[in-house]
This record gives C-alpha cells, sequence and structure tokens, in this order.
C-alpha cells in the first residue's frame, strides 16, 4: 500500500543528475548548467514549498475511458477527474491544475462528447491540484460551480483562506464564484443521475467524498470517489488554531468512509486506488478491474491507521 499525500514534493534536478545526462563532457554549456542547477538546488526549499506543480504525473495525459455506465475518467496520469453523461448535459468532477482544463478538454472530445455540455462542475476539495482550473472552466462552459459549504472560502478566495497554506502563495489559484452551496448529504441530479456529497473534512473543511450508483450490464454498482483521507506533511492535529477540530473531523471522515458501501473504488487522486495497475488489466478486457471493494476498505484502514499513527505522535509531543 502506498503512502500517497495530495500535495506532494516536486522533483528538483540534481547537478550531478545534469552532468550525467549531458554525458559529462567537460563543454561551457555544462558548466553553466551546472551553476543554474545548484542554484536551483540552493533554492530547493522554495521549489519543495511548492509541491512543484510540474509533478510530471499531474500534467501527463492519460487516456479517457470509460469505468462504468455513464461515468468516465477524464483525468491526467495522476490528477483524477471523472465525466458523469447524461442526456441533459454532463457533470465535471474536478478541473485540476490551472494548466488543465486543455487537457481535460481534449479527454472529453477523445470520447466523442461535448466539453460545452459540462452543466455542474464539482470538486473533491479546494487545494488548487483539483480546483485550480475551475475558474477558466466556468468561463468555457457555463457550469454550475457546487462546492461543500466549508471549502468554500478557499475556492472563493483563490487559497488565500486554506487553514494551512494560505501564506503559501505557490498554492494560491483564480478565486473562482461558487453558484450552489452544498451540505453534507446533498445531491446533485441531472439528466436521471444523482451523485451524494459526503462532508468527510480533515484534509480540507470541506472535503467531499462522492458516491453515486452505476448500472451496468443488469447490476447496481456503487462508486465511491474519495475526497481525500491524507494528512499532509506539515498539519497541525493538535492544538491548531486554524482549524481547531481537525482530529474530530479525520476521525468522522474515516467513521462515514467506512460505512460507505463501494464496489467501484475510485478517489482524487489516481494514486489512492491504482489507476494505472487497474487500467492495465481494464486494456486487457477485464471489465471489473475497477471493481475492488476490498482494495477500498484496505486503503481506508491503511489512511486511518496513518491518521492516529501521527495524531498519537504529535499528542505525545504536545505541539
Ligand atoms: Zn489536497
Amino acid at each position: 500500500m502506498k503512502a500517497t499525500f495530495d500535495l506532494r514534493e516536486g522533483w528538483v534536478p540534481h547537478p550531478f543528475d545534469v552532468l550525467c545526462r549531458m554525458g559529462g563532457k567537460p563543454r561551457w554549456t555544462t558548466f553553466i548548467f551546472l551553476i543554474v542547477s545548484v542554484l536551483s538546488a540552493v533554492g530547493a526549499s522554495a521549489q519543495k514549498d511548492s509541491f512543484s506543480k510540474d509533478n510530471p504525473s499531474w500534467v501527463q495525459p492519460f487516456p479517457a475511458f470509460k469505468i462504468a455506465g455513464n461515468l468516465y475518467y477524464v483525468g491526467s496520469q495522476d490528477l483524477a477527474a471523472y465525466l458523469i453523461v447524461t442526456p441533459q448535459g454532463n457533470i465535471l468532477i474536478n478541473s485540476n491544475l490551472e494548466s488543465s482544463p486543455p487537457q481535460i478538454r481534449q479527454a472529453v472530445e477523445s470520447l466523442g462528447f461535448k466539453y460545452k455540455d459540462t452543466k455542474i462542475l464539482l470538486i473533491s476539495h479546494g487545494h488548487f491540484d483539483h480546483c485550480a482550473g475551475s475558474a477558466q472552466i466556468k468561463r468555457e462552459t457555463g457550469a454550475k460551480y457546487e462546492v461543500m459549504a466549508q471549502d468554500i472560502p478557499v475556492v472563493e478566495s483563490g487559497g488565500h483562506n486554506d487553514f494551512n497554506y494560505s501564506s503559501r502563495e505557490s498554492f494560491w489559484f483564480p478565486r473562482t464564484k461558487v453558484d450552489r452551496t452544498l451540505h453534507d448529504g446533498d445531491t446533485v441530479s441531472l439528466g436521471g443521475t444523482t451523485l451524494t456529497a459526503h462532508l468527510t473534512a480533515g484534509h480540507t473543511k470541506g472535503t467531499t467524498t462522492w458516491t453515486l450508483d452505476e448500472q451496468d450490464n443488469g447490476r447496481t454498482l456503487h462508486v465511491v470517489i474519495v475526497g481525500s483521507p491524507n494528512v499532509n506533511p506539515g498539519y497541525k492535529l493538535v492544538n491548531n488554531k486554524t482549524y481547531p477540530q481537525i482530529a474530530a473531523d479525520y476521525k468522522h471522515q474515516f467513521e462515514v468512509l467506512s460505512k460507505l458501501p463501494c464496489d467501484i473504488f475510485l478517489g482524487a487522486h489516481g494514486g489512492y486506488f491504482d489507476l494505472h495497475e487497474k487500467y492495465e488489466r481494464f486494456k486487457k478486457g477485464d471489465t471489473n478491474a475497477f471493481i475492488d471493494p476490498a482494495g477500498y476498505k484496505a486503503y481506508i484502514a491503511d489512511r486511518q491507521e496513518a491518521f492516529e499513527a501521527e495524531l498519537k505522535k504529535q499528542s505525545a509531543n504536545k505541539h
């Protein structure tokens, strides 16, 4: 089981790495490149601080494909985005990075659907890797942006109100007006499909896990799109002044997630549910590749264990 964070540290080129890739030839360009690399290494803390938006798996495209029924994958290699296609237009979950909308558009069109048919835009949570593209997608499609109440201040301030990252400019994103406020248990319906918004807070104050049912070859499949159960590096679980109830919210999240019926296990990042491995099986004809109730349970249990270990550590240190 891989430990996954939602905002991972970016790759910083190491000077020796650069030299090796240049064949070690003592050319002046090598020297300049080395100087630049050393400077970039010196500035590594700044780059790491930004959890680089150039994380390759976040920006590299992934083939769009049908998961089940009217549910499609339209994200990148790791930043998941989902399209739900209905006769009254489509629902998109996650707008990803500020640079992602053209990629999402390309994915939607590669499936034969119209990007402009996007009527409703939803997110997993208000971090830039899932919601920075929302302003552009709203502008281009006219979609209604529907967000969990507790994440609205973050989304509408472009990350300036984030309980943990408010002072980190690299985490900011275009401010986006929300058109409908969602609360725990609210439903979003369009063209015969209904999704339920489950407040599963902790990672952000309004982290949302989406569920829906898909009819597939005469059977009903319960789909869970996990919002994020992860405790990011630097999160204060004890005596958190900007988010006092953070630990209680995580505990509540695990109670909710452990009770959700799940056949198809999905999430905000492909890494949560082994997208690549399952897609390989799917491509070879395994139509059940994404049906993984055991994987869901194991993932939630693993993340709960990680949360509890971190809480124990921080409680002992009395931060
Ligand atoms: Zn996140």
